[in-house]
């Protein structure tokens, strides 16, 4: 992919592109940024502009060049993409070592060596202690690309080491605009899934693509919103339900916590910027029995909830926690 297909981020975009023409490449990068935002994308194009036999002077890559149809189809020799075992949830010591193993060889067709490493966070100390070395004084020619949600995930010494490269959630109009140039999609398509998207193109464009998911997200929606007014046994039981893993309690609130947005808009008079329009009529009946103060403090506790989980809070008592904020 290109620079200029990448949607959204375009400041980063363009530093990102005068670090490869001015050659002031550092050794290490770290992407972040919320999930589905183009982290990886964002790696993987920045690798491929590298690596780009016809740069354009931009530093854009060209498109056509062998290195970047390679790397379009996966199988650019000088690319490493890591990824993690099968059922593990880390990183294995022994590919950190095949890392500095091969980051020791001299490209074989490339300008770099470049290494990606989605999910820096799934590194285990050791591996993470072996790798240490390779990130303080890697070989002049190697590259390496860490992506992770928040550097505050990683230790210190790992993001000392690495630039920051912090992707932004895309406004929704630039979001949308980009969506309506795929097929298939109209106006009105675009425009939803951009405003449901919080901003991530990743999410929006997977949901236009498998658009059951966003049928099962409505579902899901009618579902929470019956946990409105319950007392406390069934919030715990929904909690059990609904965070029976860290990764299921995250996708639950990231849904929940735009549609309580809307609601807190409702309560505050601006019903014309609500984003969940098909649910207007709901959302203005409990902005309309809630105390807005009180709706204010359950997106507070949403939040609040997604940073706990991302410190590997228990995800059940943290649900049950967020769920007693609720109006
Ligand atoms: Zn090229």
């Amino acid at each position: 992919m290109q620079f200029q297909n990448f949607i959204g981020n375009e400041r980063l975009v363009q530093w990102l592109e005068h670090a490869i023409t001015s050659e002031q490449l550092r050794h290490a990068y770290l992407f972040t940024g919320p999930q589905k935002i183009g982290k990886r994308t964002l790696a993987l194009t920045f690798a491929q502009a590298i690596q780009c036999e016809q740069r354009q002077p931009n530093g854009d890559a060209c498109g056509n060049c062998v290195a970047c149809r390679k790397l379009e189809h996966g199988n650019h020799p000088d690319v490493l993409i890591f990824t993690l075992p099968k059922d593990k949830l880390s990183y294995s010591i022994d590919q950190i070592r095949e890392l500095i193993e091969e980051a020791s060889l001299k490209p074989t067709e490339g300008i770099r060596r470049i290494f990606i490493i989605p999910d820096a966070d799934r590194l285990t100390l050791p591996a993470i202690q072996a790798s240490l070395k390779i990130l303080e004084e890697p070989p002049p020619s190697g590259l390496i690309l860490l992506t992770c949600t928040s550097k505050d995930l990683l230790l210190p010494t790992v993001i000392s080491r690495c630039q920051e490269v912090p992707l932004l959630p895309v406004a929704s109009e630039i979001l949308a605009t980009a969506l309506t140039r795929r097929d298939g999609i109209t106006d009105e398509q675009a425009n939803r899934l951009a405003l449901l998207s919080s901003g991530r193109p990743g999410w929006a464009i997977e949901a236009s693509e498998k658009p059951e998911s966003l049928e099962e997200q409505r579902t899901l929606l009618h579902e929470l919103m019956t946990l409105i007014g319950s007392g406390v046994t069934e919030r715990i039981t929904a909690a059990g339900k609904y965070a029976a893993d860290k990764e299921q309690a995250k996708y639950i609130i990231e849904l929940w916590l735009p549609w309580w947005h809307d609601v807190l808009l409702a309560a505050n008079g601006a019903q014309s910027t609500v984003r969940h329009r098909e649910d207007l009529t709901t959302i203005e009946a409990i902005a309309g029995h809630s105390n807005p103060q009180q709706i204010e403090a359950f997106v507070r506790a949403q939040v609040a909830a997604l940073e706990a989980l991302e410190q590997n809070g228990n995800s059940r008592l943290v649900f049950e926690i967020m769920l007693q904020a609720m109006p």
